[in-house]
């Protein structure tokens, strides 16, 4: 028995198929949805991580997990892992946190005398403990209204305790400040101005000029900045004009092979047209019976071509002119270029030379330390012949600046360098390394030849006083040396003689060490 007639069967049919596209849509959004989802989760996991560090091998878990699609059970595991982690991670800030809340409350016991404070402190530090206070503010007020002076307090050493905070404080900015301009790589134009600003860090100690102190620090940076940003723009409007210059030579050297092509087309032309005429004139030569009306023609003929010769002449000498003109210009131009590249060498090569110079003491700086290095390293590689590399520093030099001042320090300074480099051999290579360090590169000496040298410096300089504003100052100079040996790099041996010398300081200075 048939229970669907044929309208109904279709029907049903129609709504199984509706049914089955409904179905795939769904199992589509929901695989649009998963991938979503792995996505968010991935992009949070990089997010979070770095956050809390602890946390961080959970967060990979996860990352990783979800990273190749949802795996529902793993996912599980590492999320209820990581939840644990959560969980402690906020104990271990619950006991950190107790921690610094007794540790400040000691430190404001110790800070306060008064009796009733303290007692007060310590009420307030049982509230804090027990979260009574609703917020960071209410423990705020509540400690103000502690600290804060009641206008008859006697507590008047206060101000006189901050008085001298604030002098600790700028003197430590005044130092840090000298310390990076005695690192700026100073263009000698600015060299005065610089001197100026380090005597006045040297001397300052209050809080008021430090400020202006701030201001001419970083009036100066902006001017260094604008005077190297002026540099390279002389340096691009030069190489445009360069540019400009080789394009005219350029073109003038086209418009010369162009006058010597047109010379050649109209010698051509010239060629041709004598060709004409002779050919014409065999022919009416062959056809005269007369030879008085040849001898007409024959004239007639010769005219034109003298003619014509003539013409192409004067436009082959005009041509010439021409072409002779443009090429005396060419040649001046490329004679003035010529100077200029001489000119333009040899401030390149004044340029270079000031960059490797130290302006204080005209020995050379650390850029040329690194250049001298490299061409010192690639030598040894080949050879290998011995190289010594020695590291020097004064010895409690910053008791110099305080004790004589600045320019003190700066004589100093350059009577060492020349001391040193006086008494070392010309194929020795000595700079200023920074501040108030040496360092020296030997080629051909061992380790225990340099240390010979090195006594010997070290023994000149203990024997030298040094005259400034009409004091006497001694001095002495510690140095560690290292040479290079079988696998060495110029870092290692850098780093055996830096210890070498962290040595020799720590041994009572005045001493030269082999690293
Ligand atoms: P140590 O014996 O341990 O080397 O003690 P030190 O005082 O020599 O060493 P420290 O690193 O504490 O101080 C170095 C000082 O050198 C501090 C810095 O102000 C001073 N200095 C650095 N460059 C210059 C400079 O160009 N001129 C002057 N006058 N002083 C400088
Ligand atoms: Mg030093
Ligand atoms: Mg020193």
């Amino acid at each position: 028995m048939n229970f669907f007639n044929k309208g109904d069967d279709d029907k049903w049919k129609e709504k199984y198929l509706n049914l089955l596209d409904q179905q795939e849509l769904a199992e589509k959004l929901s695989v649009e949805n998963e991938e979503l989802l792995c996505k968010t989760v991935v992009r949070l996991a990089l997010i979070a991580k770095g956050f809390q560090k602890p946390l961080d091998p959970y967060i990979d878990k996860i990352y990783a997990a979800v990273k190749s699609g949802l795996q529902n059970s793993q996912l599980k595991q590492d999320l209820e892992a990581l939840t644990r982690a959560v969980l402690t991670l906020n104990e271990i800030e619950e006991t950190d946190s107790a921690e610094v809340t007794s540790l400040l409350f000691d430190f404001l016991v110790k800070l306060y005398s008064d009796e009733t404070k303290v007692e007060t402190f310590r009420q307030i530090e049982k509230k804090q403990l027990n979260n009574e206070f609703k917020s960071r503010n209410d423990l705020f007020n509540a400690l103000l209204a502690v600290t804060e002076p009641t206008p008859d307090s006697k507590e008047l050493h206060v101000p006189e305790s901050v008085d001298s905070t604030e002098r600790i404080a700028t003197k430590t900015v005044c130092s840090q400040l000298l310390m990076l301009l005695n690192d700026l790589e100073v263009p000698f134009e600015f060299e005065e101005r610089a001197q100026l600003l380090r005597d006045q860090l040297q001397a300052s100690h209050n809080a008021a000029s430090l400020k202006s102190l701030l201001n001419q620090f970083v009036s100066l940076l902006v001017s260094i900045k604008n005077h190297m940003e002026s540099e390279q723009n002389d340096i691009q409007e030069f190489l445009s004009y360069i540019t400009d210059q080789l394009t005219e030579l350029g073109l003038q050297a086209s418009d010369a092979n162009a006058a010597s092509q047109q010379s050649t087309l109209s010698r051509n032309k010239l060629d041709q047209f004598v060709a004409e005429q002779m050919q014409d004139l065999q022919k009416t030569s062959a056809n005269a019976t007369n030879l008085d009306p040849l001898k007409q023609i024959i004239n007639m003929r010769l005219e034109v071509i003298a003619q014509q010769i003539k013409l192409h002449r004067e436009q082959d000498e005009q041509q010439r002119l021409f072409a002779q003109k443009q090429l005396d210009e060419l040649s001046c131009r490329i004679l003035k270029m010529e100077t200029e590249a001489v000119e333009l060498k040899s401030s390149l090569v004044m340029a270079h030379n000031k960059a490797l110079r130290d302006p204080l003491t005209g020995i050379g700086n650390r850029i040329s330390f690194d250049e001298r290095m490299e061409t010192e390293f690639s030598r040894w590689l080949r050879y290998k012949t011995s190289l010594s590399l020695i590291i020097w520093d004064i010895d409690n030099f910053k008791k110099i600046n305080d004790t004589f001042g600045h320019k003190a320090g700066d004589k100093t300074l350059k009577i060492i360098a020349q001391l040193l480099s006086e008494n070392c051999r010309n194929s020795d290579f000595l700079c200023r390394f920074g501040g108030e360090e040496f360092t020296m590169l030997l080629p051909n000496t061992d380790s225990e030849s340099a240390l010979t040298l090195a006594n010997k410096l070290r023994m000149i300089i203990e024997r030298t006083r040094f005259l400034s504003g009409g004091k006497t100052i001694e001095i002495t100079i510690s140095c560690g040396i290292s040479d290079f040996k079988e696998n060495d790099v110029p870092e290692t041996v850098f780093e055996r003689a830096d210890r070498a010398l962290y040595e020799a300081k720590n041994n009572g200075r005045n001493q030269c060490i082999i690293g």
